[in-house]
């Protein structure tokens, strides 16, 4: 078994630009939109060899809403913004971190 379990409940709030996810031991993390965009795992935001970012973080749209969310097997989500970007893989593992980093 790889990675965690995905959470128990996965709710965007566009006005507070949060992302909410519950987990399974009962944890709850509120990350905010532009928290989880500017660590966008995909190639174009992030350097596959040197895990180095590449998205200037001063360039994401102040307004930013998410405009879709597509689970990919039971291990992540990708996440479609409305400045329409869509290639971010975000494993439960790489949110349930963001989590903890912004603590
Ligand atoms: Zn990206």
């Amino acid at each position: 078994m790889n990675g965690i379990d995905p959470p128990s409940n996965l709710r965007a709030h566009q006005a507070e630009q949060v992302l909410e996810l519950v987990w399974g031991d009962g944890r709850t993390d509120r990350l905010g939109y532009h928290h989880i965009r500017a660590n966008c795992p995909c190639a174009s935001c992030r350097d596959e060899w040197t895990g180095e970012r590449i998205l200037d973080p001063a360039t994401i749209a102040p307004n930013l809403k998410l405009e879709g969310m597509e689970g990919i097997g039971n291990y992540a989500v990708r996440l479609v913004w409305s400045d329409g970007h869509s290639s971010g893989l975000f494993t439960w593992e790489t949110l349930r971190n963001l989590g903890q980093d912004s603590e």
